[in-house]
């Protein structure tokens, strides 16, 4: 027999959106469980930004001077180097915001910190290795999911399923909700390279005739992504590995000394990058949210940004109703109108990027700077633009669901 639970609000998956839900919700006294399917959340995938949007919403919530406590690094402006030529991109010296940067910070501590904030609510669950691989419905109605742990299986009954499960969700395929793909014409290769002192200062990448290698700053290494057209990871291979170390080095040649710590093709792996949105993110008793209602490419690093803006707009819509009981699709569509336009504009942006920047169809062997690229560097205060849309994106959230979870 499979050992059961109930509460009023079950959510599946702990990334940025689930977590950032469940805290919300909880601090707003309503039972909620986060089923979480790893044992921890140190996963190397997972991107490090954290925006000037999320930074204001942890002031709001009184977490902010705790939070920059965490070792992280601030990015106050973006800077590519593109053919050769260093060009700034995005200023984030100017947003309306309390803090003017970027933090980089592994989503494992901003996990760990959000969740160790979270327990602190009576209400609030977390079940770590807990898989959930089936949903529970009644008469149409999903009333709660059916999940995997090492102690056996475990049923968890809900008036309101959230599958924050991301890209690759069981709770959309699940519930049968219809998926619209846009192509992704790139992929990426994921590694780690040891860092030195005397290294550049991290800026967004290096671009080379429409090729691109990102590096994040992870204090003693960098985190390497190198995007490869599609599906081009076995003719990458079958070139060998001397001359994908000397590929790297011609965009980042102060690595030259250090490719060779890449010396097996395990060290190297391969994230699919999908770009896709749900037609409808609700079903009776489940919403989607994040990657699991959109899954959003690494291009512009918004994607963990959107997620926890879904989050906070379904604790502003949702929390108040579901302290006091179930919730009906139709309050699980304002959540979608909400948030829909902006994940529409972001992903546009996204496609675009990959058609026009990164696979440089524009590009070609050209040396000169794209048009909009030498705009930005003849104009400084243009470069407010891309720091708006990339440190605080369209439609960004206020916290309006209520402060009612007492703190254990
Ligand atoms: C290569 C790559 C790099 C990226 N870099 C960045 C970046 O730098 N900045 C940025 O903003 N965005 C980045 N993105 C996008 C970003 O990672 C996502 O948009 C964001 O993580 C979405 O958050 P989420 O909470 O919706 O989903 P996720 O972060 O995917 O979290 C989902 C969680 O659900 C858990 N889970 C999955 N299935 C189950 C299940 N059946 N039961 C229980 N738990 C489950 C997973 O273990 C995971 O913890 C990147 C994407 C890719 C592919």
């Amino acid at each position: 027999m499979p050992e059961k639970l109930q509460t009023r609000c079950v959510i599946v998956g702990g990334g940025p959106a689930g977590m950032m839900a469940g805290y919300l919700l909880a601090r707003a006294g309503v039972s909620v469980a986060v089923l979480e399917k790893h044992a921890d959340f140190n996963r190397d995938f997972r991107g490090d930004t954290i925006h000037p949007s999320t930074l204001e919403l942890m002031h709001e919530l009184g977490l902010l001077d705790e939070f920059l406590k965490q070792p992280h690094q601030e990015l106050r402006e973006l800077r590519g180097v593109i053919n050769g030529q260093t060009v700034p991109i995005a200023d984030f010296r100017k947003l309306p915001t309390r803090c003017k940067f970027i933090a980089f910070m592994p989503q494992w501590d901003f996990l760990n910190f959000l969740s160790s904030h979270a327990k602190r609510f009576p209400t609030f669950q977390l079940h770590m290795e807990t898989e959930v691989v089936d949903l529970l419905v009644e008469n149409e109605r999903v009333i709660g999911v059916r999940a995997k742990t090492p102690q056996g299986e475990l049923e968890v009954g809900s008036d309101l399923v959230i599958g924050a499960d991301g890209r690759h969700s069981t709770t959309q395929t699940r519930a049968g909700l219809e998926q619209r793909e846009f192509g992704v014409p790139i992929d990426v290769l994921w590694m780690r390279i040891s860092k030195k002192q005397d290294d550049p200062e991290q800026s967004f990448g290096f671009f080379q005739h429409g090729k691109l290698l990102v590096l994040l700053d992870r204090d003693d290494y960098w985190q390497g992504g190198f995007v490869i057209p599609k599906g081009g990871f076995d003719e990458i291979k079958a070139r060998g590995l001397e001359q994908f170390q000397d590929d790297i080095v011609t965009f980042a040649g102060f690595l030259r000394d250090r490719v060779v710590e890449l010396d097996d093709w395990t060290k190297i792996k391969l994230l699919t990058v999908q770009v896709n949105r749900l037609c409808d993110w609700s079903r009776e008793g489940l919403l989607c949210i994040g990657d699991s209602a959109h899954a959003m490419s690494p291009a512009g690093g918004v994607g963990i940004n959107l997620a926890i803006q879904d989050a906070v707009a379904t604790a502003n819509l949702l929390a108040e109703k579901l302290r006091r009981g179930p919730v009906s699709v139709n309050d699980l569509r304002k959540v979608q109108a909400r948030r829909e336009w902006p994940t529409r504009l972001i992903q546009g942006m996204q496609v675009f990027i990959h058609r026009r920047v990164v696979t440089g169809r524009t590009s070609g062997e050209k040396k000169s700077l794209p048009f909009v690229l030498r705009l930005l560097k003849w104009f400084p205060i243009l470069r407010q633009l891309p720091a708006r849309f990339i440190g605080i994106g369209p439609r960004p959230e206020r916290f309006r669901s209520p402060n009612a979870g007492h703190i254990s």
